[in-house]
């Protein structure tokens, strides 16, 4: 018989013992070596991958009922699967030949992988100057999520004097969040975040107006030392207290992008969790606005979005910071320790070369 195509690795996630509550832990997952087919069927190709992505949403993955109709639960015992970018190693498809760059929302945890090429997009290395890892982060979902919720959500006025606020801000999104706030025409972009080296790297390298280090400042205070004039936007990635204390200085009439609550992610409420009494009663009597933002729902505005996030980034005027870690091995701790703040910008897991 034939020798076997590849040995592959795979990450294989248990479910957590205590349900939805309690944080994940790198003892969730597991690596196993599997041998793949070794003959590819029509419509099929082999990839090899070369970046994945670990998301703060793979924790609602973990729970038998995600809360959201367009994320499946992961399966105990099955490969576990996310955001990927791989080349094309062999084709059986006619849209996809060897040495194309591809990216998939549904990349199984695997150094290689048979995958049917209906599930793939061809990407342009161009496109990010051949830094493909972009394509998971700034120039990919959480770029687009930046963008786009702002775009839909914030209602930042060129001239007006707008101060936005971010929280969650040296991570994927927010990151890239606040530099467009800038660009857009903010005059004040103030981030909040989990460490002094994070205020450093988003007020030094990305060019934040002032950062509060949320373990160590009180945050009430700091944001009113920060934001003079108030707050009109506030792009809120993390929930709970933080948000609570930012609302509370929101001016009337603004606009919160609701993007996402890593804050509660660990908990069993429903998603957007309950607001506070008091924080309720300022959304109302201050007329603030605070939809929910799914990107996915915007995706026909995506090809003119990363077009225009390429462009940012090629001309220096968004900068990108990535926190790199190598092997599928080391999968599940990335993806644990970027829940517990552990990256600066996006985290990614380098795969091969
Ligand atoms: P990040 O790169 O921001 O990583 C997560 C960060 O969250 C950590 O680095 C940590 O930073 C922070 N964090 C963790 N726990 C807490 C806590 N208890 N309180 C405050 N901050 C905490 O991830 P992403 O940029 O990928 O995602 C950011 C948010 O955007 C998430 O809420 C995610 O669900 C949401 N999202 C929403 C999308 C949409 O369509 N609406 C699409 C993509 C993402 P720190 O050190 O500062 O605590």
């Amino acid at each position: 018989s034939k020798p076997p195509l590849h040995r592959n690795i795979g990450g294989i996630m248990s479910h957590f013992h205590s349900g939805k509550n309690g944080a994940p832990v790198p003892e969730n997952f597991r690596l196993e070596e599997i041998t793949l087919a070794p003959d590819l069927k029509d419509g099929e190709v082999l990839v090899r991958t070369l970046y994945l992505s670990v998301d703060p949403y793979m924790r609602c993955r973990m729970n038998e009922d995600t809360g959201a109709d367009y994320l499946t639960p992961w399966q105990i015992s099955k490969c576990v699967d996310g955001g990927g970018v791989g080349v094309i190693d062999s084709s059986r498809c006619n849209n996809f030949a060897a040495g194309d760059v591809v990216i998939s929302f549904n990349w199984p945890w695997q150094t290689h992988a048979v995958m049917t090429g209906s599930d793939l997009q061809k990407v342009d290395p161009q496109l990010v100057d051949g830094h493909l890892s972009y394509f998971l982060g700034a120039v990919g979902i959480t770029g687009l999520t930046a963008l786009l919720g702002i775009r839909e959500k914030g209602h930042i006025t060129k001239g007006a004097n707008h101060t936005m606020v971010v929280s969650g801000a040296a991570g994927a999104c927010g990151s890239i969040a606040g530099q467009i706030g800038r660009l857009d025409g903010c005059v004040r972009v103030v981030g909040i975040c989990g460490s002094d080296q994070k205020c450093k790297a988003i007020v030094e390298d990305l060019g934040f107006s002032t950062a509060i280090n949320y373990h160590l400042e009180d945050v009430p205070t700091k944001l009113k030392e920060s934001c003079p004039d108030g707050i009109d936007v506030y792009f809120d990635n993390v929930g709970g207290a933080i948000s609570d204390a930012v609302i509370a200085q929101m001016n009337n009439g603004s606009h919160i992008i609701l993007c996402g609550q890593i804050s509660q992610y660990n908990k069993d409420v429903p998603y957007p969790p309950p607001l506070s009494e008091e924080t309720q009663k300022n959304l109302q009597s201050k007329n603030i606005t605070r939809e929910r933002f799914t990107v996915l729902n915007y995706m026909s505005k995506a090809d003119a979005a990363l077009c225009e996030l390429s462009q940012w980034i090629k001309s220096g005027r968004i900068k990108v910071l990535e926190t790199v870690v190598n092997g599928i091995e080391n999968m599940g701790d990335a993806f644990c320790s970027m829940m517990k703040g552990g990256n600066i910008g996006k985290q990614i897991i380098k795969i091969s070369h």
